[in-house]
């Protein structure tokens, strides 16, 4: 539990507002820092991952602040089903459909998560190999 005495070693140490402020995504979403931004509603903003690891590789990012799945709630579970189905979208609307594409949540350390801000990876336009690294 985070507590001022304790000291902050992590990001994730710092409390929930002290972190949005720092976050990366939530620092595209409020427009503060640019991204190449493909889809956005009321809930949910896509843009281009800055290091793609594939031709097509989209993040698709809850506005609302969650640090990763873990985290997500059974109240959660209509936002969640929300973002597969954006990613399902730009996947047919970028002609992804008949080869295949990937999608991927990483969550925390062994997973290789590196930004703390719930997003789902879309991944397309190579072969993917199975199991993944
Ligand atoms: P993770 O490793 O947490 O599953 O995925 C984080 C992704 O965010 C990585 O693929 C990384 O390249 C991407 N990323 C990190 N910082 C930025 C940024 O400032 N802008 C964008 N568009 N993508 C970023
Ligand atoms: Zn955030």
């Amino acid at each position: 539990m985070w507590s001022p005495r304790a000291g902050i070693r992590r990001l994730t140490d710092l409390p929930l507002k002290g972190y949005m402020d720092q976050c990366i995504f939530c620092r595209i979403i409020e427009r503060r820092v640019p991204a190449r931004i493909v889809f956005e509603d009321d809930e949910i903003v896509a843009f281009e991952d800055t290091r793609p690891q594939a031709p097509i590789h989209t993040l698709i990012v809850p506005r609302k602040h969650l640090t990763s799945l873990k985290d997500a709630t059974p109240d959660d579970a209509p936002l969640l089903g929300r973002l597969l189905m954006v990613a399902a979208q730009l996947a047919r609307e970028r002609g992804l459909e008949p080869k295949g594409y990937r999608t991927v949540i990483n969550t925390g350390s062994w997973a290789g998560q590196s930004v703390f801000h719930l997003h789902l990876h879309l991944l397309g336009g190579r072969v993917f190999r199975w199991p993944p690294g």
